[in-house]
């Protein structure tokens, strides 16, 4: 079929001609937003559920993933019963019959399954997952199963959203999406936290100097995955502008918590021209964004969130993507704490950085909105952040959300060649190893901002989940990437 072109410069294409005349598949979120009787559907999932009536005939209740909700398939009593024996929950099936009003109260419309299917049974006796709850740390031991949930799946529909989201947001402002290399050999910040990427046989590497030899791995140099795609980052910002990435980062950091994964998601823009200020505009504006776009597009998923994992997360959200975040330097925020008179388990003084204690006592005692403190210490940040004019702070801020805590740190980037490489030396770097970071401040050096948001901490944040490893489909952890 030829589709008729709108206007002029639209361009047409041709639909591939199927060669057997199929019956298509209808996903079961269609059928219950069309909300209307509909002959001759076709549903292809697995059952959740199945009930024997008296009458002959049993209920089943499919789900297919395209949705939270189940459909009811009547399975009729022409039906063979050794068919109907194998309906089991997790077996995977095929019902064909006509979309009809349910008379029963839990749902609307039902399948009057006049063509029932098996395609892969589930045998009750070892199927995991049975009608009751499990726990999530049970679920993560079947990591390969846990996706039939109703959360798991919720989770998943509400983390594709706001990736989707992400990368509309950028695209309607004029952003690139870049690509920056997962590994790399310029172990900037993190290098305690580096995974090392090696072809070397560890037993027998070859030594110089007593030390492995580099040269002789795979890329003549040592070599690591990225912690972040920052200063790759900042080389295309300088050329088109404003840029984001959104890949995967990882981090050798042995801090077993609900929020750190050793491989993570981040959103990192970055914008020539944007000065701390911009930047800070911006990190509200997308969060706002984002929450407000998850509000309205996975309603049914938010709503299982609120009633079923925390009964706070739709007023949290409505209300921070309508209030003002609140902005303080660091020095604003050390009074505030010092004013709670030791409170915390660790104690509080210019300089020190900011606990999770700290984070949550602003966003949840003290200012009851997300916070972005501003101006940090120098000392506490690192080599690549504006310094300020009293030469002890620099333009760093960061997004603090309740309970969560930091959700996005950024700053505004020193655009002064010897400013950088002054601040290169003190921190114990070797200028060598940034020549290229340092040419960007020798050629056509601009001033520019960016920031980076941990992607899965986020979609922790919306569906209220208490542990990050369940917000990702795989995570990886230490001591754990079993799958
Ligand atoms: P934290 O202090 O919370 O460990 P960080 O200051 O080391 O984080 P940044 O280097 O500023 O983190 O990274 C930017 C963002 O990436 C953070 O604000 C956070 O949202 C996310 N992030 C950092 N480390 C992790 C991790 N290990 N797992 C998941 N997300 C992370
Ligand atoms: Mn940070």
């Amino acid at each position: 079929m030829e589709l008729t072109p709108a206007g002029v410069g639209q361009v047409t294409y041709i639909l591939p001609e199927r060669c057997v005349q199929k019956k298509k598949r209808d996903k079961i979120k269609a059928l219950l937003a069309g909300g209307i009787e509909k002959p001759d559907v076709l549903v292809q999932g697995w059952v959740r559920t199945r009930r024997d009536s008296k009458g002959g005939f049993s209920f089943i209740e499919i789900n297919d993933g395209s949705c939270l909700a189940n459909i009811q398939v009547i399975v009729d009593r022409k039906i063979p019963a050794e068919t109907v024996r194998q309906l089991t929950a997790g077996c995977c099936v095929s019902a064909r019959g006509n979309l009809t009003r349910s008379p029963g109260k839990e749902q609307a419309l039902e399948v009057q399954a006049a063509e029932v299917t098996v395609h892969g049974t589930a045998d009750p006796e070892h199927y995991p997952l049975q009608k009751k709850r499990h726990s999530f740390e049970f679920l993560r031991e079947i990591a390969h199963l846990r996706p039939r949930t109703n959360t798991m799946g919720a989770v998943m529909r509400v983390r594709n959203r706001l990736a989707y989201s992400i990368h509309r947001f950028f695209n309607d402002r004029g952003f690139v999406y870049l690509n920056t290399p997962i590994i790399t050999t310029s172990d900037c910040e993190g290098a305690g936290e580096m995974f090392q990427v090696t072809t070397l046989d560890l037993s027998s590497a070859p030594k110089a100097n007593g030390e492995i030899d580099y040269a002789q791995d795979f890329f003549g140099q040592k070599a690591g995955l990225t912690v972040s795609g920052q200063l790759e980052g900042e080389v295309y910002a300088l050329a088109l502008s404003d840029i984001y990435t959104f890949g995967p980062t990882f981090r050798a950091e042995n801090s077993n918590t609900s929020r750190h994964l050793a491989e993570f998601w981040m959103v990192e823009p970055e914008m020539a021209f944007y000065d701390l200020d911009d930047n800070m505009d911006l990190a509200e504006e997308f969060v706002k964004y984002l929450l407000a776009d998850v509000l309205e597009h996975c309603a049914e998923d938010m709503e299982f969130f609120n009633s079923r994992i925390d009964n706070t997360v739709l007023s949290n959200l409505t209300h921070i993507a309508r209030e003002k975040f609140e902005r303080i330097t660091y020095t604003d925020a050390i009074h505030q704490l010092r004013k709670a008179n030791g409170n915390f388990v660790f104690p509080v003084e210019w300089g020190c950085n900011l606990q999770s204690e700290h984070e949550r006592y602003l966003t949840e005692t003290v200012y009851k909105r997300p916070v972005i403190v501003y101006n940090y210490p120098e000392e506490i940040k690192s080599f690549y952040m504006k310094l300020n004019e009293d030469h002890e702070t620099v333009r760093a801020m960061d997004v603090l959300l309740p309970r969560l805590g930091e959700i996005i740190g950024g700053s505004q980037r020193e655009e002064n060649h010897d400013v950088l490489l002054q601040r290169i030396q003190a921190k114990g770097l070797k200028p060598e190893d940034y020549w290229w970071y340092l040419d960007l401040r020798r050629f056509g050096s601009a001033p520019h901002s960016g920031f980076g948001l941990g992607f899965e901490r986020f979609v922790q944040f919306v569906t209220g989940m208490e542990n990050i490893r369940d917000v990702i489909p795989f995570p990886r952890t230490p001591k754990s990437a079993k799958f």
